[in-house]
């Protein structure tokens, strides 16, 4: 069966597709490793065209009410959910995940976002606030265009938790998907003309990091919502500085999983799979430091070791498929060189490995220590690393000594230590019993090197709007002089 997917063209500007003028893009589809689709990148002027097609659709967007570009994004959500099942098969092939996964996790949490920030709309107002008889009134404005640049785990999640918000609030996007995974964005692109959407207030660009530079510094940028690493957030934080642009940064992680005495066991051991190998490992906020309590460490590892044999690797098209594929050659090398390392600097392999081909199983570590690599860097991979832990002031302290905060977990039994250990880690998104729920409704991100800003929720649509403030003078003026 052939699984070439090759779209009408490479770029989205203006409500059609555009064929790139730039470098050639081969689509690989991970599990074969066959060009499934072949796309150019954006020149440089045709980044420039797509901005100023954004810039001149916007007024006329943000003009109109709320509840009218409310109901386009439900249009679009609408569509998402009744083609469900051919998305996430162009998903699979995008990116090797199973599609039991892309299924029920990538397109439907993006239409989620649609459909509540669609419910949001008419609900934004400004305030008013009264100064005796003079009063200030705020307005509660689009910042114009937005540039989305997008990372390769969710491609079409990303592009739609990125225009959701920003489009509700009236402003225009052009946005980036990852040069790995270009095909999701593309897709939401025609569907939202399909339900409605004017023309140039959605566009796509495709390329790689220069062309995501090129955009983030137009002239005609005021927002740029990064999702990627954090060297590359370090880079476009900077750049967007320069013309004082809003940003989000969604980066990456180290996040800490931590496991006391009194957990729930079989609770606690679906959770650090789920946190570690879901999507096979590629989701920034998995929990990859797993601290676990010296009482419950052997049976611990005894019943994650017994669940992980069961799990069924092999064709992401194949609806028993629980694991799939790495996204890329490149980073099944980047974790295979730190699964070599970890066993290198003396931790214990408890299961997994290297793997074959473009796979690699879920790997669990044990006996590691906290200055291992395997312990401090993000490999963005199946690959969990389980420290133990004595107290609560230690693994607490353990568990901050970190450039990273994007997200932690605590499963424990006593509902005072878990309200107290959330309050101490210093991440921006926390879960107790629970791990990597990411539901539209409350706000997601990082805090210290995982980033700024919070994606999803209420929260977001600050960070795609700003506010106006009005002085309302009543009486007259009394000048001194
Ligand atoms: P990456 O940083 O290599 O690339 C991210 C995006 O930035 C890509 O589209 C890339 O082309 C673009 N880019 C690269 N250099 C650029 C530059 N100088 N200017 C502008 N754009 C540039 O990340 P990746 O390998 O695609 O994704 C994996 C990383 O993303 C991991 O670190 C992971 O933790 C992180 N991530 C974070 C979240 C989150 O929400 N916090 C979600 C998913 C992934």
């Amino acid at each position: 069966m052939s699984h070439l997917v090759q779209p009408a063209a490479s770029l989205y500007i203006g409500g059609r597709p555009v064929e790139g003028q730039g470098a050639m893009l081969a689509v690989h589809y991970p599990y074969t490793g066959e060009v499934i689709a072949t796309l150019h990148e954006a020149s440089l002027e045709q980044v420039a065209i797509a901005t100023a097609t954004a810039a001149s659709a916007q007024p006329a967007w943000a003009a109109l009410r709320p509840v009218e570009r409310g109901r386009i994004l439900l249009r679009a959500a609408m569509i998402i959910r009744d083609r469900g099942e051919e998305l996430a098969r162009l998903e699979t092939l995008d990116t090797g995940k199973p599609i039991q996964e892309t299924r029920v996790a990538d397109w439907p949490s993006g239409a989620d976002a649609l459909e509540y920030f669609a419910g949001l709309a008419a609900t934004i107002t400004g305030q008013t606030i009264p100064l005796g008889g003079d009063f200030v009134y705020t307005i509660r404005e689009a910042l114009g265009v937005c540039a989305g640049i997008g990372a390769w785990n969710y491609p079409s999640q990303i592009a739609c938790w990125k225009a959701a918000p920003a489009l509700i609030m009236g402003n225009a996007m052009v946005f980036k998907p990852s040069e790995e995974t270009p095909l999701g964005a593309l897709k939401l692109a025609e569907i939202f003309t399909e339900a409605g959407l004017p023309a140039g207030i959605f566009n796509v660009v495709q390329g790689r990091g220069a062309v995501g530079a090129a955009l983030v510094t137009d002239p005609r940028v005021a927002k740029v919502s990064l999702t990627g690493s954090v060297a590359t957030g370090q880079k476009v934080y900077a750049a967007a500085a320069e013309g004082m642009r809003h940003v989000t940064m969604e980066l990456g992680g180290k996040s800490p999983l931590i496991i006391f005495d009194d957990a729930r066991l079989e609770d606690a051991v679906g959770a650090a799979i789920l946190g570690n190998f879901y999507s096979s490992g590629q989701v920034c906020s998995n929990g990859t430091r797993v601290f676990v309590q010296q009482g419950i460490l052997p049976r611990f590892l005894e019943r994650l070791s017994a669940r992980l044999t069961h799990v069924k690797m092999g064709d992401p098209l194949d609806e028993a498929t629980q694991h799939g594929p790495i996204v890329s050659p490149a980073q099944v090398s980047k974790i295979r060189a730190a699964i070599e390392r970890g066993q290198a600097e003396g931790a214990q392999l408890v299961c997994g490995g290297v793997g074959e081909g473009s796979f690699v199983p879920p790997t669990v570590f044990a006996d590691a220590t906290d200055d291992m690599f395997i312990a401090r860097e993000e490999i963005f991979g199946p690959v969990m690393t389980v420290l133990s832990f004595t107290a609560e002031d230690e693994v607490l302290a353990r568990a901050n000594a970190t450039p990273y905060g994007l997200a932690a977990g605590v499963f424990t039994a006593d509902l005072a230590r878990a309200h107290r250990v959330v309050a101490a880690l210093q991440v921006g998104t926390t879960w107790i019993n629970a791990y990597n729920q990411t539901p539209v409704e409350a706000p997601f991100g990082g805090s210290k090197l995982s980033g700024v800003g919070r994606e999803n929720s209420a929260a977001a649509i600050d960070h795609y709007s700003q506010l106006k403030s009005v002085y309302v003078g009543m009486g007259s003026v009394d000048a001194p002089y």
